[in-house]
């Protein structure tokens, strides 16, 4: 750190993104990435984009937020396109908390979330999920707090159902509530229907996962139009061409081909079961994932060393050392090969723990 670094970010431990190595080819089960390619209407798009580049791409995302509001059955003035949809969470952070309205969520979440409330010095709370790492929904009940909530839950995979959703969102109608739903399209249910009904409700969605577009970085938000308005305050004061305009094209290309997307989305959820089923029969113990990853621990293997050695046979998973976490993997769910791969490399690591 040199000595100009500002005062306010000094003491900021940054978010660690998963790993994305290149010295070595892995079947690569750590960042919950789509094992599918995009589809073809969004790579053609975004090629046909590319020739228009020497112009900045539309600050207001027009087009593109009238196809999410289609999609998503909203009026487009409830819409918001962002670069990934991290950046719509920190603008969110921004917008919504401040030194007197504080964030909470659970323990173990998304890890950006502190991030972002350090970033923005905001204090924050956290709710200890319960030992079976499922949401205490009435701990989030009449909290005077911006509420983010992962639903399903990262990395546990566990969702709430709408009724919960609106429990929590019903009872803090003084303060946001924000669901992030970056795994809803894997087993989840959306609140977006809920927007109508709720001036304080916030869902975020990303095209990430079940559009296999993570390298494209394009999430969005709904809202009423108010929390839009207020949420595009900070993005026109930050960076107002925040969506590249490849970006957008792809986008609009990957929404007018919904069937791949749900194919697609399909395939993930049959490979989730399928092994979920195996890992069970190994001895493995798991939450009941409804995103495209399992979250899993074996009583005869270490956490750590489980990941050192499915490292070491090419197969990168997710291990995150904080205490609560630190005996389970999250393993990416990817094509039913990978998977297949995935369990042939676990046996042969647990028959050696025997050997
Ligand atoms: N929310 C959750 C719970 C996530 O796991 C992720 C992916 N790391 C994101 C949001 C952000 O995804 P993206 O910025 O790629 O849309």
């Amino acid at each position: 750190m040199s000595k100009y670094i500002s005062k306010k970010y000094s003491g900021l431990t940054p978010y660690t993104p998963g790993e994305q190595p290149k010295e070595r080819k892995y079947i690569k089960l750590n960042t919950n990435e789509s094992p599918y390619p995009p589809s073809v209407r969004a790579t053609e798009a975004a090629a046909r984009a590319a020739l228009g580049l020497e112009l900045y791409s539309d600050p207001e995302a027009k087009l593109l937020n009238e196809k999410i509001a289609e999609v998503c059955a909203v009026e487009p003035e409830c819409v918001l396109a962002t670069n990934g949809s991290d950046e719509i969470l920190n603008f969110a952070f921004m917008a919504f908390c401040d030194s007197e309205r504080g964030a909470i969520f659970p323990d173990v979440t998304y890890g950006f979330y502190p991030v972002f409330a350090e970033l923005n010095g905001v204090p924050y709370e956290t709710v200890a999920l319960r030992e079976d790492f499922s949401i205490d929904v009435d701990a989030f009940c009449n909290v005077g707090k911006t509420v983010f909530i992962a639903n399903p839950n990262a990395p546990t995979g566990i969702a709430l159902g709408l009724d919960e959703i609106e429990r929590i969102v019903a009872s803090n109608q003084e303060s946001v509530v924000v669901i992030d739903e970056a795994y809803v399209d894997f087993g989840g249910e959306s609140a977006i229907p809920l927007t109508k009904k709720y001036k304080n409700l916030l869902v975020t969605q990303t095209f990430s996962k079940s559009r296999s577009m993570a390298g494209a970085r394009l999430g969005f938000g709904v809202a009423c139009p108010e929390l839009i308005s207020d949420l595009n305050m900070i993005k026109y004061s930050t960076n107002p061409y925040n969506v590249n305009s490849m970006t957008m094209a792809a986008g609009l290309g990957a929404l007018s081909d919904e069937d791949y997307t749900r194919s697609n989305c399909r395939k993930v959820i049959e490979s989730r079961e399928f092994a979920a089923d195996e890992l069970k029969a190994l001895g493995f113990e798991m939450t009941d994932s409804a995103a495209n990853f399992l979250f899993v621990r074996h009583p005869k293997i270490d956490g750590g060393e489980l990941y050192s050695r499915l490292r070491e046979k090419g197969i990168l998973v997710r291990h995150f050392s904080a205490d609560r976490i630190a005996q389970y993997n999250r393993i990416t769910v990817g094509s039913r090969e990978q998977m297949e791969a995935l369990v042939c490399a676990l046996r042969e690591i647990l028959n050696a723990l025997e050997a």
